[in-house]
């Protein structure tokens, strides 16, 4: 298991050789505690990584005491840092921060609308765990007095999953069957006939995005107290229909590669986690972390290995850019090492969706050049 998540810095509380149980806390935060996803011996325990040799150990434990729904929002920012809750649409933004904002939340958007190609993970943990995610949206809801529930889905899902709305009194939004649709803000801002201001987030503005799965993750909380051990994924590969699968947090790639018979060879296959679009390059050894919502095991096209050229100023990057940010100006600004704030903001609002870079004839990764200078910022 990776101890470290996107803004989130926990330290492990166990040493090498011990014996953890399965939902044992293993690591701690400011902003969430990680816990065991499988019973077995700790064989390294650090700042980068936490490694548990699944074997004979002590049986499962809920570490989590509580009985009751949380009452109010800083119970439910508590029970989220405690049961180790990330953003599972693939962000790993610390659910406890995002709940424990104090801002005034009206609506609860469940973001159901999964359009990067290929995955279908939140449609069926709606279609086939219906009661887990509908409980979790009740306890949502019920902590923080959310008066409006609305369950956003792209045009194809509406008919398959429409009817779920109506089970928990929730309205629905239909977005396109356009990528990057399912984005935070412009959710938002078809709600609310406005995009969300820049430097503003979503539930700054009164509307609280979920994810399908994060919200399954609360409902698991609230049915059995589990904390967030169980990664739901989708497995992506060229020749055979995709899987829906329930994954320990920490399992290796190469493991579920193995188990589902699967294929894999460096040069002829790219690997990646989470979408072809957002996602990232990963290796058979890389583990499942929390906002890994699919893996896909794609052959290699001559494209993807074509060098960078000039820009031609075509102007496909401006065009596509669903924020209306300039992707070229920004790439030059970073390049020449000229930072102001204005590129920072911009960087800011850049939720690395790729769409840029996919357009760009000339191959320019822009997307590349954002991620870097973003955890630039960062650091
Ligand atoms: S990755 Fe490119 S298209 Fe997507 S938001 Fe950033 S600049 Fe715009
Ligand atoms: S799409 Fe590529 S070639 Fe066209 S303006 Fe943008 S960076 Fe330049």
């Amino acid at each position: 298991m990776d101890a470290g998540i996107n803004r989130c810095r926990v330290a492990p509380i166990v040493q090498t050789g011990a014996a953890v149980a399965e939902g044992e806390i293993v690591a701690q935060g400011e902003s969430l505690a990680m816990h065991a996803s499988v019973s077995g011996v700790v064989e390294r325990a650090d700042a980068e990584q936490i490694v548990i040799r699944r074997g004979l150990a002590p049986s499962t434990v809920s570490a989590l005491k509580e009985t009751s729904c949380p009452q109010n929002a800083a119970d439910l920012a508590r029970i989220a840092r405690e049961m180790g809750l990330v953003g599972m649409g693939g962000g790993m933004f610390p659910a406890s921060v995002k709940l424990g904002t104090g801002w005034q939340i009206h609506t609860l958007v469940v973001n159901a609308v999964e359009c990067e190609p290929g995955i279908q993970i939140d449609e069926a943990l709606i279609l086939h765990d219906t009661d887990t995610v509908r409980s979790g949206i009740d306890c949502v809801t019920a902590a923080l007095a959310i008066k409006r529930r609305v369950l956003v889905v792209k045009r194809t899902a509406a008919n398959h999953i429409g009817s779920f709305a109506a089970s928990c009194a929730a309205d629905v939004l239909t977005m396109p069957n356009r990528y990057p649709a399912g984005a935070e803000k412009l959710i938002v801002a078809r709600l609310d006939g406005r995009m969300p201001p820049a430097g503003l987030l979503p539930v700054q503005c009164g509307y609280l995005v979920l994810s399908v799965a994060s919200l399954w993750a609360i409902g698991r909380w609230q049915l059995y107290r589990e904390p967030s051990i169980l990664r739901p994924l989708s497995l992506v590969t060229p020749s055979r229909p995709t899987r829906n699968l329930l994954v320990p947090i920490g399992t290796a790639l190469s493991h579920i590669l193995n188990t589902y018979g699967i294929g894999y060879n460096p040069e002829a296959h790219l690997l990646v986690t989470g979408g072809l679009m957002m996602g990232a390059r990963a290796t058979p050894k890389t583990p499942i972390l929390k906002g890994t919502n699919a893996i896909f095991v794609q052959p290699i096209l001559r494209r993807l290995i074509r060098p960078e050229e000039p820009c031609l100023l075509c102007g496909a990057c401006f065009d596509v850019c669903p924020l209306n940010l300039h992707p070229i100006g920004m790439v030059e600004r970073i390049k020449s090492g000229r930072r102001s704030p204005a590129l920072a903001t911009q960087l800011d609002e850049c939720f690395l969706c790729g769409a840029c870079s996919a357009v760009c004839p000339a191959e320019i990764p822009l997307v590349q050049y954002f991620r870097d200078a973003k955890r630039g910022l960062r650091a």
